[in-house]
């Protein structure tokens, strides 16, 4: 599951697979059960749902209306829903306002539209220093956001996961729903990248 372990990780891995043995000698956890999960969130489950998503938000206002109210039962309609992401906040991203997602704890993140995080969402650095000083980091990330842009960072938690809106990119006005799609990228809906025009 995961793609490289440093050496900062190895003892949270190998926290974690004494905790899955331990639940499996005592009968609480099904290991295929697991692995069940872990491949559907690897393989059928990914960022393309978000990108649905946010495709239709750019296309229909109604819908994006819906979807910035109630994020879980918008996803909802097109048919994406699952564990950790029974309560999905959507923002917004605009010209003047930006957000941006961590999960200082661990690494919370809404599964249905993104599938699994990535290794940088669960790092110690990414969940510390965002918080602190988001503009840096962003930019560290390769995204230079002008002064002027008011940054808002979110926390996601057990309770609530949140999914950013990314800005429909300038020179897609002629773009259907469809085309827009495959532009909408997992980074983008964390909030740590912006979507750029074809
Ligand atoms: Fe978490």
């Amino acid at each position: 599951m995961t793609t490289g372990t440093t050496s900062e990780q190895l003892p949270i891995a190998l926290r974690t697979e004494a905790l899955e043995q331990l639940l499996t000698e005592r009968g609480l956890l099904d290991p295929a059960t697991m692995d069940g999960i872990i491949t559907t969130y690897e393989t059928s489950v990914g960022p393309l749902n978000g990108a649905k998503v946010v495709a239709r938000a750019w296309t229909d206002p109604e819908y994006r209306s819906r979807l910035l109210e109630d994020g879980t039962a918008a996803i909802k309609e097109l048919g994406f829903s699952g564990p950790q992401g029974e309560h999905i906040v959507v923002v917004e991203n605009t010209p003047a306002t930006h957000h941006v997602v961590v999960c200082t704890l661990c690494s919370c993140y809404p599964w249905p539209v993104l599938g699994l995080p990535p290794s940088w969402y669960k790092d110690p650095a990414y969940r510390s220093r965002v918080v602190k000083e988001p503009r840096t980091v962003l930019r560290e990330m390769g995204l230079d956001l002008d002064g002027s842009v008011q940054i808002t960072v979110h926390d996601s938690t057990s309770e609530v996961r949140w999914l950013v809106l990314p800005e429909r990119p300038t020179g897609t006005e002629d773009l259907s729903e469809e085309e827009l799609v495959p532009l909408v990228t997992r980074d983008s809906m964390v909030g740590v990248a912006k979507v750029a025009a074809p």
